[in-house]
């Protein structure tokens, strides 16, 4: 009796640890198919052209293999889901005005940021992130949140009376963005507007200091065409000219020219064009606040608002004025319905 018994004890055991073995597997199958599925799901099926700027080459990529590249390019993968998400629908419109109206290149869009949208290939940025110190699991964590904002977003770009819009945007602008007009031209564009902005004041780049001397102020200014020359007297006397409507410097005075801050931007290394300005001897010193020129979304700001429980179309009606979420995919937008 006592045999049978541990008998029927055994078997049990064995059949027991068979379920266990074969629940465990299926679980394991599962996933792996999950995992395939999600892998499968990533890839748009549209292809985009890019050229690239170093080699001239121009290459065939997967739509959403490009908008990762972009994504992670442009804005740290840890920010907020949200504020992530809504860069994925920034680029996405970037790009799509691009393929619309890109004439000067024989590609949709190229690498450079400065003309085109930032666009690093993810093994370079893997290798870029290792050696600031990110773990192998924040890279691929980092990875997998912005494929999903890409996955969850899919075929959403921004519209302006049906229009796609020039998604444009930049780090930071503490209190307000600025009106694309008061930078790059006279021309009104109405979704491009100042809007009121909340930022974290944690972010590194909020305020920043340069302080040039009289000698390279001078030289510098010199050089690119912009006066003939400066006494110290004239120096001394540097002051702001012009705000624009948002409160950005728009011109400084120096001597008897006018100079715009755009240029001072850029031939200084300013973060950006609002400033306070001070004469120090024989030091001129910017304190600047924010960085990028304040047009459309700052991503500061995005990150700040999602902190806050703000969910990526909200985010994205805050920065750009009066715009509709459409749903399009890259072969409507080829045929020129959009
Ligand atoms: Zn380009």
């Amino acid at each position: 009796m006592k045999l049978r018994l541990a008998f029927l004890y055994i078997v049990s055991a064995i059949l027991f640890c068979l379920i266990v073995v074969l629940a465990l597997s299926n679980k394991n199958k599962v996933e792996e198919e999950k995992k395939e599925e999600e892998e499968i799901q990533f890839e748009s099926g549209s292809t985009i052209q890019l050229l690239r700027n170093t080699t001239g080459q121009i290459e065939t990529l997967d739509l959403n293999y490009y908008l990762l590249c972009v994504v992670a390019s442009e804005i740290p993968f840890n920010y907020e889901y949200e504020a992530i998400k809504a860069q994925a629908i920034v680029a996405r419109t970037y790009l799509f005005n691009k393929i619309k109206n890109n004439k000067e290149e024989n590609a949709d869009v190229c690498d450079n940021y400065a003309h085109c949208q930032a666009f690093t290939d993810i093994s370079e940025l893997e290798r870029i992130w290792k050696n600031k110190g990110f773990s192998q699991e924040d890279i691929k964590q980092g990875e997998e949140k912005i494929k999903r904002a890409i996955v969850e977003t899919q075929g959403e770009v921004i519209t302006y009376n049906g229009e796609i819009i020039d998604a444009l945007f930049h780090a930071s602008s503490p209190e307000k963005t600025e009106d694309a007009s008061a930078i790059w031209s006279q021309i009104d564009i109405p979704y491009l507007r100042a809007v009121d902005n909340v930022e974290d004041e944690s972010y590194d780049k909020r305020t920043s200091t340069n302080v040039i001397s009289y000698a390279t102020f001078k030289n510098t200014l010199i050089d690119n065409g912009y006066i003939t020359d400066l006494s110290i007297d004239d120096f001394k006397n540097i002051h702001i000219n012009e705000y624009t409507k948002s409160g950005r410097v728009k011109t400084i005075a120096v001597g008897s020219y006018c100079i715009k801050a755009e240029n001072l931007r850029s031939l200084f290394g300013l973060n950006s064009t609002n400033f306070t300005l001070k004469i120090l001897g024989e030091d001129i010193e910017f304190n600047v606040l924010g960085y990028g020129h304040g047009v459309g979304l700052s991503q500061v700001g995005a990150n700040t608002y999602a902190k806050s429980g703000k969910k990526c179309d909200e985010i994205i009606h805050h920065y750009y004025t009066d715009v509709e979420i459409s749903n399009i995919n890259s072969e409507q937008m080829k045929r020129g319905e959009i």
